[in-house]
C-alpha cells in the first residue's frame, strides 16, 4: 500500500489516523519504511532529507552505528529488570557532567513525564500550589500545563476534559516580558511553586530569550523563593554539550530532559538541585515512579549517543547550522522576502511574518497559509521540515554539505513559490 492508503486505512484505527496529533498533516502524511543518516525514505519510495528528525531527539541523524549496535547487544541481555543497573549510573554521571544544573537526576520515560513530576517536586518543595508558565511554551500533554499551549496545541485553545480546577494555578505570562512578570510576582509571589521555562521557546517556532531576560528570570525567582525549572527538552543536549543553560549561563535549580537523553529512545529525565531533588520518593515524601524509567534499552541509547557529543561536536554542528542559516539569509535579503529567519546552533525556522518575534502573541502574526506552501514545496522537492510554522527544525551531524546545499536550493525555490501571487 502507498501512504495514501495507509493513512486512509489508519484513520479507521486511530483518531485522525495518528497517535499524535502533528503529525496528520494534509492531505495525508507520508508513512515511512525506513531512515539512516540524514534521510527517510517512505512507502511510495520517496526519500526526503529529513529536519524534523523524530522533533529533536535525533541529533546523530537516524540509526546511527554505534547507537544501533550497542542497543542491539543490549536487547539481547534483557529490555527491562525492574531493579537497577549500571548503566544508569552511568547515563547520570554523563548528564551530571554537562548539564551545569544538574547534581542528582531522575529518569522518567518521556519530557512529559519530565515536567509534570518537576512541577509537583517544586510544589512539594516549596509547599506552594501556583506556577508560572510562558504564553506558547509546551511543556509536554500533561493536565497542569496545557493552558496557553505551543506545539499541537498552539492551534486549539486549550483541551477538554481538563477540569478548571486542575489549571486554576496555572498563571501565563508573555515571553520575554519583564514587567507582566514583575507585576505578577508582586502579587503572588508568596504563593508561586515554580516558574517553568523554555529557554528558548521551540514549540512556536524558535524564540530565543532577549539579552538579560534569563538572568532577570533567576535573580527574581531567587529573590522570592520560587524553583526555576528549565525545560530543556528541546534544548538539552542541542543547544550546547551544556544545553540552553549552558549557551547563555543562566543556571536553573531543576531541568527537565528528554529527547536526545534518550538517544532516540522514549525517555525523559528531570534534575536540579541535590536538596530539592532528595525529597523524592523513596528518599522523601513527593511521589514519582515508573515501571520503563531507566529501562536498560533508552539508557544504553543515551549512552551511546551523549558520549559522541564532545564540544568539537557541536563547534561542526553550529558550522553547518550557521551555512545553511546563512545561506537562507542571502535568499531572503536578495528578494527581499518579508520574513525572519531564526536559529542558533543546530536549530533553524523561518517566520513568515513581517517583524521580529519575540513572543507567543508575535509568533501568531505569522502567514500560515504562505508557511503551509513553504512546507508543500519542500516536501515535494524531498526536503522533510515539520509542518506546522509553529515548530523547530533541526540539523543533525549526519546531514552532509551536500544536503545542506541541496536543501538551501530547495529553500530558495519554495520561498518563491509561498510568495508567488
Ligand atoms: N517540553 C518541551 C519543551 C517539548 O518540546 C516537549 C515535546 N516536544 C515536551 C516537553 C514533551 O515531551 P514528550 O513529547 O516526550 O512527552
Amino acid at each position: 500500500m502507498n501512504s495514501e492508503e495507509l493513512f486512509n486505512e489508519s484513520k479507521n484505527y486511530f483518531p485522525g489516523g495518528v497517535n499524535s496529533p502533528v503529525r496528520a498533516f494534509k492531505p495525508y502524511p507520508f508513512f515511512v519504511k525506513n531512515a539512516g543518516g540524514s534521510k527517510l525514505t517512505d512507502e511510495d519510495g520517496k526519500s526526503y532529507i529529513d529536519y524534523c528528525l523524530a522533533y529533536g531527539p535525533l541529533i546523530l541523524g537516524h540509526a546511527n552505528p554505534k547507537v544501533v549496535r550497542e542497543v542491539s547487544n543490549q536487547l539481547t541481555i534483557g529490555t527491562a529488570y525492574g531493579t537497577p543497573t549500571e548503566n544508569e549510573i552511568t547515563l547520570a554521571k554523563e548528564v551530571i557532567d554537562r548539564i551545569p544544573s544538574a547534581e542528582m537526576v531522575r529518569f522518567c520515560n518521556s519530557g512529559t513525564e519530565a515536567t509534570m513530576s518537576a512541577i509537583r517536586l517544586a510544589r512539594g518543595f516549596t509547599g506552594r500550589d501556583k506556577i508560572v508558565k510562558f504564553e506558547g511554551a509546551y511543556h509536554g500533554a500533561h493536565d497542569y500545563v496545557l493552558v496557553k499551549g505551543g506545539s499541537g496545541a498552539a492551534t486549539l485553545p486549550d483541551s477538554a476534559g481538563i477540569p478548571v480546577d486542575t489549571t486554576k494555578n496555572t498563571l501565563s505570562v508573555p515571553f520575554n516580558d519583564e514587567e507582566i512578570l514583575t507585576d505578577l510576582i508582586e502579587r503572588e509571589g508568596d504563593n508561586i511553586a515554580c516558574i517553568i521555562m523554555e529557554v528558548v521557546m521551540g514549540n512556536v517556532g524558535c524564540i530565543e530569550p532577549k539579552p538579560g531576560f534569563l538572568e532577570f528570570v533567576r535573580k527574581i525567582t531567587e529573590e522570592n523563593n520560587i524553583v526555576l525549572i528549565f525545560d530543556e527538552v528541546i534544548t538539552g543536549f542541542r543547544a550546547s554539550r551544556g544545553g540552553a543553560q549552558e549557551y547563555y549561563g543562566v543556571t536553573p535549580d531543576l531541568t527537565t530532559l528528554g529527547k536526545i537523553v534518550g538517544g532516540g529512545l522514549p525517555m525523559g529525565a528531570f534534575c536540579g538541585k541535590k536538596e530539592i531533588m532528595e525529597l523524592i520518593a523513596p528518599n522523601g515524601p513527593v511521589y514519582q515512579a515508573g515501571t520503563f524509567s531507566g529501562n536498560p534499552i533508552s539508557v544504553q541509547a543515551g549512552i551511546s549517543t551523549l558520549t559522541q557529543l564532545n564540544n568539537a561536536f557541536y563547534k561542526e554542528l553550529e558550522r553547518k547550522g550557521n551555512f545553511l542559516r546563512g545561506n537562507i539569509q542571502s535568499i531572503i535579503d536578495d528578494e527581499e522576502y518579508n520574513v525572519q529567519p531564526v536559529g542558533f546552533s543546530s536549530m533553524f525556522q523561518i517566520y513568515f511574518n513581517p517583524a521580529p518575534v519575540y513572543n507567543y502573541a508575535d509568533a501568531q502574526e505569522s502567514d500560515r497559509k504562505k508557511f503551509l506552501r513553504y512546507f508543500k514545496s519542500l516536501l515535494k522537492q524531498g526536503v522533510f521540515i515539520p509542518p506546522s510554522q509553529f515548530e523547530c527544525n533541526f540539523i543533525s551531524n549526519a546531514h552532509s554539505m551536500e544536503d545542506l546545499q541541496k536543501t538551501s536550493d530547495a529553500i530558495e525555490i519554495s520561498l518563491h513559490e509561498a510568495f508567488k501571487k
